[in-house]
């Protein structure tokens, strides 16, 4: 199984973590022909102690919430009738706010998360949501205590927000290590997400996902589609597709 990682679908944007929604939309399209794409939410459950999941299947992750997901990937995934998961940074949720400081490549205009509406919306069209912390920090940064405290303010709020329990968590920029690991188990989730560029032993706590950046076609994905896990060993023909494929990089957020 592959787990796929984006971020914005957005046409006024110009960074890695935006993609144009005419290509995301040939994305979407390709893999329901190609792939079987399926639920995070229960592809999970079938996840074994090394982290890995069954095969031949895709699922589709979105993290951050950028407010953009409402107007342009609602409506690709209504068409094609697939899954799709988006992690949340539940601070955005609150009557306070959270400002988008954590990206690198900001566009000239303050980015806009989804407003509490915007994700019900998008729950009705059968979009799922789940957490990207509270507070979008980097969590190998913080004490145990620390974390575990960010980690679960995140679930609570959100599980009041969205009726139902939350159990996946997407790391910040995928950055964890054993404590992060031990923080998130102990905050009430059951499987965590990384975004690994280097080999990492995989667990259902360090689950790897593969980005997916602006400027990436059909032609990108048919290859990181069929990337196995970091980790594992590879042939020397993928590795020479995916050598040549990996040219977008620095997205990792
Ligand atoms: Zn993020």
């Amino acid at each position: 199984m592959t787990i796929l990682c984006y971020h914005a679908v957005q046409p006024d944007w110009e960074s890695p973590m935006a993609m144009e929604p005419q290509a995301f939309a040939e994305h979407a399209e390709w893999l329901v022909r190609r792939t079987t794409v399926v639920p995070l939410q229960s592809a999970v459950r079938t996840v074994g102690r090394d982290g890995r999941l069954p095969r031949g299947t895709t699922a589709l992750t979105f993290d951050d919430g950028f407010a953009g997901l409402h107007a342009h990937l609602t409506p690709v995934l209504s068409r094609l009738g697939i899954p799709a998961t988006v992690f949340l940074v539940a601070e955005t949720l609150t009557d306070a706010g959270r400002a988008v400081d954590w990206v690198d490549t900001p566009p000239p205009y303050p980015l806009a998360t989804l407003t509490l509406d915007q994700v019900r919306d998008m729950q009705a069209a059968g979009v799922h949501f789940e957490s990207h912390s509270y507070s979008h920090l980097d969590l190998t940064q913080l004490s145990f205590q620390e974390c575990v405290d960010d980690l679960t303010r995140s679930r609570e709020l959100l599980e009041s927000l969205l009726g139902h329990p939350v159990r996946l968590l997407a790391y910040p920029r995928g950055r964890h290590d054993a404590s992060v690991r031990a923080a998130a188990e102990r905050a009430g989730y059951s499987h965590a997400f990384t975004l690994p560029e280097t080999r990492e032993a995989p667990g259902p706590f360090a689950i790897p996902r593969v980005g997916i950046h602006r400027g990436n076609g059909v032609a990108h994905l048919r290859v990181k589609t069929a990337r196995p896990y970091l980790g594992v060993r590879t042939s020397r023909g993928y590795r020479a597709a995916q050598h040549a494929v990996w040219t977008v990089r620095g997205a990792r957020r």
